[in-house]
């Protein structure tokens, strides 16, 4: 048979304009030049021994077919028992907690669950970058509202003000009549905090045009400011019914392999949920959840030494990058911070990262990345503190012979 003169492209439309992602090129480019990596965002030891201890006697002992489709009982208890006493909200475990696989799948079941094809859904630039493509493969339009880096003077070192949206924007974008909104908060990879403020100004928005909130969040647990606590957006008033909570024990156990995620939701949107969920993953590896449910139960033992080493590490780092003449938007959560490189005289965040591996083996994301519109990002490099302090000091060490 003949071929065609030019074959038909081998990839979706919809999915060529997002190419190899941001993480796997960097990791390939850090593992080729064995850069100390501050890329990707998990940490480089394990989560607790008595959780993995749990998981392992599971495997042993516990049946190793299918789970049910929503998620192993006392896995689904225990994230139901933890929402209500994190929120006040009651929750079903039968009807409103449904186990993913990882936050990552949570996020386009929710979206294709909730969402059909060409409505607009506003999310936040910068993103992490499944929000964006969840939307995309649904067959949505993405309305980004940018989220503004505060205004500082070149060579000021540390910015402590938070990363804002503009109100006037985020107004717009409701008025073009979205069906859902992305919150992350805490937020990457800005580390902002919603205030409990800006939270309301989206309920108000998301009430009044009749828009379902999709949060994420997966650094729930994870804040390092005690005036600037995780608020839920599902607790504002006429929230409960329209929000999808959506989060992970990736991070708070630090075990961001085992791709235990959940949504949290009322009834009707949790069947919408599992509507997209049964098709995508259907179920997740019993025995890890069975770990993660005896984790929930020891919660707090295994946060407090986790914030404790990230608040140090984060320190450390933004110490050092300050040091090095990035100005540095001090972040109040998570995994990472964000740091200006045109103190230094930079201005293209690729150019920059592909030069800091190859000659500093310091691996870390150039942040335009995570914007839709691009330029916004264009001096802006993500450093991730996930990491033994050991290796962060390492990452400094090497980046102190001179940046770039
Ligand atoms: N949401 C955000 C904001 C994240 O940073 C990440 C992980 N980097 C995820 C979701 C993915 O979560 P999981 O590892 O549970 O799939």
């Amino acid at each position: 048979m003949s071929q065609p003169a030019s074959p038909r492209p081998r990839i979706a439309d919809r999915l060529a304009p997002f190419g190899t992602n941001i993480f796997t090129t960097i990791t390939a480019l850090a593992n080729q030049h064995q850069a100390v990596n501050l890329s990707q965002g998990f940490p480089d030891f394990d989560g607790p021994e008595f959780i993995r201890q749990t998981a392992a006697e599971a495997l042993l002992r516990e049946p190793n077919q299918y789970a049910p489709m929503p998620g192993v009982p006392a896995l689904r208890r225990a994230i139901a028992e933890r929402f209500t006493r994190d929120t006040g909200l009651p929750v079903d475990a039968d009807a409103s907690v449904t186990v993913t696989c990882g936050c990552t799948e949570a996020l386009p079941a929710a979206v294709f669950g909730t969402c059909n094809p060409g409505d607009g859904v506003i999310l936040f630039e910068p993103f992490f970058d499944i929000h964006r493509s969840s939307i995309v493969m649904a067959g949505c339009r993405p309305i980004p509202v940018t989220l503004h880096r505060p205004q500082h003077a070149a060579g000021v070192g540390i910015v402590r003000e938070p990363f804002r949206f503009d109100e006037a924007q985020l107004r717009a974008a409701f008025a073009s009549g979205p069906r859902a909104i992305l919150v992350n908060t805490p937020h990457n990879p800005t580390g902002k905090v919603f205030t409990r403020e800006e939270l309301q100004l989206i309920a108000d928005l998301c009430i009044a045009h009749d828009v379902i909130a999709i949060c994420d969040d997966v650094y729930e647990r994870l804040t390092f400011d005690p005036v600037l606590p995780h608020v839920h957006l599902a607790t504002l008033p006429g929230m409960a019914e329209r929000t999808i909570t959506l989060s992970s024990a990736g991070k708070t156990f630090s075990l961001t392999g085992w791709k235990i995620g959940w949504a949290v939701a009322p009834p009707e949107l949790t069947r919408s949920v599992r509507a997209a969920h049964q098709f995508l993953t259907f179920s997740v590896a019993p025995a890890l959840q069975i770990g993660i449910a005896a984790a929930l139960a020891r919660e707090a033992e295994c946060v407090s030494p986790l914030v404790a080493t990230l608040r140090a590490n984060r320190d450390l780092l933004a110490d050092a990058l300050v040091k090095l003449g990035c100005d540095i938007y001090f972040p109040p959560s998570g995994y990472f911070v964000m740091a200006d490189i045109a103190p230094l005289g930079e201005s293209d965040d690729f150019e920059f990262v592909q030069r800091l591996i190859a000659t500093r083996k310091v691996a870390a994301i150039p942040a335009s990345a995570f914007y839709h519109t691009r330029h916004l990002g264009r001096t802006l490099v993500r450093f991730a503190f996930c990491k033994r302090p050991e290796t962060v000091a390492e990452g400094i060490r090497r980046m102190a012979a001179s940046i770039g």
